[in-house]
């Protein structure tokens, strides 16, 4: 039996319509009305930076994917997408990985970079390996796949999965899945795919990353050890945060300042809601 460590993968990936993909999102956005004078990179880019959503729906994204079978109901989350699973029903565990007969899975991020003799690596091969035995056990004594893979590990890289997704869905879980906070694992996978879709799409260079960086105001409000507080024993260093630095992103409370009364806000704003639920009109200039 041979076991081996995988990095979460991405491959496979390609855009529907190819490199020219983008100019149906200005075929879409022209039709609904974006004038003629306006470049169409510049078209395409104000779809994305806006936010227009529906129009970047037309351009579809397909991959393969493998992950730790932990770690892929984070990725189901992602429900704007479609999914084709490998089964671990149909298939021995092994036959997931690209040699046959070998096992794969993901070692986490927090123990990669120890040495042999760690103790906590060390707990983590005696633990996989253990189990892997007693999954051939079982496959060897009778036992159908479908129970005998109760006992596999969380790290094993059964989590492979063809999917497609349109850009909207795609930029959605990108701006979730490249912040710090995302999880190790999902963030790698996430900065694969941001790398092969600039590669394809050339112009969202500059408008893709995290929430924070595409909206240019972070959501991550309130968050401690990220944008506020010690920082995180176990996330990256937010690196917007420090508002000394030329890259400092605001969280949404940092982007109204300290003189933005929010209960004033609120009576401004429900002012207007209640005039325009009354649907009396606006009063005459004249009157
Ligand atoms: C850092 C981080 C921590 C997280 N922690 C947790 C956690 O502790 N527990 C947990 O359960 N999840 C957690 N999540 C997952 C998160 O709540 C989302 O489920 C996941 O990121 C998928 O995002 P989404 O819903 O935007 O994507 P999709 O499911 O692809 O949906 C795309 C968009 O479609 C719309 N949409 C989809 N479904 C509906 C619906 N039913 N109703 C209305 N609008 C809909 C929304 O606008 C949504 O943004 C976490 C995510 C991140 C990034």
């Amino acid at each position: 039996m041979e076991v081996r460590a995988v990095k979460p993968l991405v491959w496979n990936f390609r855009v529907a319509e190819g490199k020219e993909a983008w100019r149906e999102v200005v075929y879409s956005a022209r039709l609904s009305g974006v004038p003629d004078p306006l470049k169409e990179e510049e078209v395409f880019r104000m779809m994305v930076r806006n936010d227009y959503g529906s129009v970047l729906e037309h351009v579809l994204v397909k991959f393969d994917v493998k992950m730790s079978k932990g770690m892929a109901p984070e990725f189901l989350e992602h429900r704007m997408a479609s999914h084709t699973g490998f089964s671990t029903r149909y298939l021995r565990a092994s036959e997931g990985g690209r040699e046959e007969g070998v096992y794969e899975v993901v070692v986490p991020w927090h123990l990669l970079g120890r040495g042999e003799r760690d103790p906590s690596l060390r707990a983590f091969w005696r633990a996989v390996g253990g189990a892997l035995k007693e999954y051939e056990g079982m496959l060897e004594r009778g036992v159908p796949r479908e129970a005998a893979r109760y006992v596999l590990p969380f790290c094993q890289a059964v989590g492979i999965y063809h999917v497609t997704m349109n850009l909207r869905s795609l930029l959605n879980l990108l701006g979730l899945r490249l912040c710090v906070r995302s999880s190790p694992e999902f963030r790698c996978l996430a900065s694969q795919l941001y790398f092969l879709l600039v590669e394809q799409l050339p112009l969202l260079r500059g408008l893709v990353g995290c929430r924070g960086f595409m909206l240019r105001v972070c959501p991550e409000e309130g968050v401690t050890g990220v944008r506020s507080g010690k920082p995180h024993p176990f996330y990256p260093p937010c690196p917007f945060r420090d508002p000394r630095s030329k890259i400092f992103l605001p969280t949404k409370g940092e982007t109204a300042g300290s003189s933005f009364d929010a209960s004033l806000a609120l009576k401004a704003q429900e002012e207007l809601f209640r005039r325009w639920a009354s649907w009396e009109g606006e009063p005459s200039p004249r009157s």
